[in-house]
């Protein structure tokens, strides 16, 4: 069945990084019901032929006014991204959802491994909040690239998290550079993550770049496609 689009009202716009904004709408019509990593659709009336439909994942796990937490950045000459950066608190945008499978294992029980470039970092940071508001953070390393150290998403706030729970390892990673330098800088942190250890269990996102050789790295390794969980946004 397909899911309902709807109308939404901004509620509110908060700047996360110079390049990174967060934006905060309430479905108008029905609740979202959605888990940790799941995206919605945002149907803007931009482009050549209107609506331009955008993905963007839920940066926050549900909360009981049922709000939804989108977290973007400003793509160059991005059609989406720039019509949602002129947005303001009160605009109206159309919205449907939940959808995705990029979701938390059922049984979290071998190690997460949480891979992420710039943005791709949105869905995972959802999964972190619930897992540790929910008193279940499991044995994890988040691996976090961002182009500059101001761009590092959350940055603040997973510091403060390793910090209060030992099981949690936090490495962020400022580089900007071509994918392939990007992908290499990632791999030093993951190789001695991956070999002569027993399997993790890996989740990555951000562009296909990004993913698509990290994953095709954890698969020489020895994984499986489908124990390689990823979200591509372009
Ligand atoms: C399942 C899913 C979830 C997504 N979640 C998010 C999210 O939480 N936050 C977010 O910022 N974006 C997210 N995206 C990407 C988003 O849907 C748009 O593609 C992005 O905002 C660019 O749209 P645009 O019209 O501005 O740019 P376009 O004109 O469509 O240009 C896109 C091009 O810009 C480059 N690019 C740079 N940064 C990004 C980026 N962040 N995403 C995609 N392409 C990029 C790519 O090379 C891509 O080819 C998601 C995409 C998918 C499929």
């Amino acid at each position: 069945m397909a899911e309902l689009t709807q109308p939404a009202t901004v509620l509110s716009i908060t700047d996360l990084t110079p390049h990174v904004r967060q934006l905060v709408p309430l479905a108008k019509t029905r609740k979202i019901l959605f888990q940790p990593g799941q995206w919605v659709s945002l149907q803007l009336p931009v482009g050549i032929k209107p609506p331009l439909n955008r993905a963007y994942s839920i940066a926050e796990p549900p909360s009981p006014a049922g709000q939804l937490t989108l977290v973007f950045d400003r793509v160059p000459n991005g059609i989406g991204s720039s019509y949602l950066y002129g947005l303001k608190p009160g605009d109206e945008l159309l919205l449907s959802g939940p959808y995705g499978n990029f979701l938390l294992p059922l049984s979290l029980d071998r190690e997460l491994l949480l891979v992420s470039r710039y943005t791709g970092l949105v869905p995972i940071h959802c999964m972190l909040k619930h897992l540790a508001a929910s008193g279940a953070l499991p044995q994890s390393t988040l691996i976090a690239v961002g182009p500059a150290g101001d761009e590092l998403l959350y940055h603040d706030e997973l510091f403060a998290l390793a910090a209060q729970h030992p099981s949690f390892r936090y490495t962020p990673v400022a580089v900007n550079g071509t994918d392939q330098e990007i992908v290499e800088a990632v791999l030093k942190l993951l190789r001695p993550l991956v070999t002569g250890r027993s399997k993790v269990m890996p989740l990555l996102s951000g562009v296909k770049g990004f993913v698509r050789p990290l994953r095709a790295y954890l698969m020489e390794a020895g994984y499986d496609r489908k124990e390689v969980k990823t979200e591509t946004y372009d």
